[in-house]
């Protein structure tokens, strides 16, 4: 297997992965250290070439050392990905290159399940590799984040209710969920057992009609999902959902959700926040999983207390971002990586 380093000015280390034997063609990006050993998921997509692969990588690993500094988690950002449709090209040979990937970094980067990957992939990369989390078996085994990821989500929708209107009750309030996964579904079902009102789209007919059968949904367009009335749009399927056609068209007062990079550009935020809507920053409203895999990567003895106080914690910071934000008259986003900084800053000195 070929293993080269190139050098980009941003990231630590960035490697491009290539292995004839099981048509591995991927990249593996470190974005930061500072905070401890880079942590992110491994991404499987059929993309359109290599250059598209390594912006991917690029960029999500520097949204994973943003969102583990603001879960307060002691990982930094890093993020894996492999070019190829998951469900014609992954095989166990593929697996396991990455696996011995991720071992010749010697700790420096941890993986986990992301798009297109699942646990028992997880537990594949693991005949290759100690630096894998995301797995169902064993003694720190933390299986599927999800659940996790809805309810910090659910929570950030609450604390972003609170901010706007004085009051977090969701009885009689109305919620648009784009997407209806892992964790959508997940949300829904929170959402629904607190009393809120469900607007929701997917582009699987299946999810959407189970959707209607279990809460009653009400079913909106998939390309039009983001201008429904509600009270709060919930983006849980896609990233790039905040754009310069979207953002107009946006009709809640609150955004709040699990994708991530929703912002197709900072300038969207900016958008946001002179149109009175308020942002949850998504690297901040979807640490739960993060947690989750991070409980396994440090070997936490009492997972269920440690991510039940993380999450609690997170939603404080979610808290001080959106007040910090109206006390500022700037968007939630710009704090939330101002905060990100001050925590690196305060780390390094
Ligand atoms: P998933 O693949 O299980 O679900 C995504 C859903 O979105 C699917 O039902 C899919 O059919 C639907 N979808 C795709 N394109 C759509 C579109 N244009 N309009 C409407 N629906 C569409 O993924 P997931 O695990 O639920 O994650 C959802 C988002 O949250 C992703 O952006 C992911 O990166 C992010 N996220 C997930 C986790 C986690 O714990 N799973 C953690 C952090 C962030």
């Amino acid at each position: 297997m070929q293993i080269t380093r190139l050098d980009i000015d941003s990231h630590e280390e960035v490697y491009r992965l290539r292995d004839p034997n099981s048509g591995l063609t991927g990249f593996i990006a470190i974005h930061s250290t500072q905070l401890g050993p880079a942590a992110g998921g491994l991404r499987m997509r059929p993309y359109e070439d290599e250059s598209e692969a390594l912006r991917d990588v690029l960029r999500l690993s520097h949204g994973m050392t943003l969102k583990n500094a603001a879960a307060g988690l002691p990982l930094g950002g890093g993020k894996a990905v492999i070019i190829g449709d998951p469900a014609a090209r992954k095989t166990p040979a593929l697996l396991q290159a990455v696996g011995r990937a991720v071992e010749s970094l010697e700790g420096r980067y941890w993986t986990a399940e992301d798009m297109g990957m699942t646990t028992a992939d997880m537990a594949v990369i693991a005949t290759e590799t100690r630096h894998v989390a995301g797995l169902a078996e064993g003694l720190h085994g933390s299986g599927d984040p999800s659940p996790v990821t809805a309810r910090g989500v659910f929570n950030a929708i609450r604390t972003a209710l609170r901010q706007r209107f004085g009051a977090d009750d969701l009885a009689g309030r109305v919620v648009a969920v784009q997407g209806l996964g892992n964790v959508g579904r997940n949300l829904c079902a929170l959402l629904h057992a607190a009393g809120a009102r469900l607007i929701v789209a997917d582009v699987d007919p299946v999810r959407v009609v189970q959707a209607v059968e279990d809460w009653g949904a009400e079913v909106a367009e998939v390309a039009r999902i983001h201008a429904s009335s509600a009270d709060v749009f919930a983006p849980c399927a896609i990233g790039g959902i905040l754009n310069e056609r979207t953002v107009p068209e946006v009709a809640a007062a609150i955004v709040a959700g699990a994708a991530n990079n929703q912002l197709a550009a900072p300038g969207d935020a900016v958008a946001l926040h002179r149109r009175g809507i308020l942002y949850a920053p998504d690297f901040v409203a979807n640490g739960g999983g993060i947690i989750n895999v991070a409980a396994e990567i440090l070997r936490c003895p009492d997972r269920e207390t440690w991510v039940a106080e993380k999450l609690a914690r997170l939603d404080a910071t979610m808290g001080a971002i959106l007040a910090r934000a109206a006390a500022e008259n700037v968007g939630p986003n710009e704090v939330a990586e101002r905060v990100v900084a001050e925590r690196m800053a305060a780390q390094a000195a």
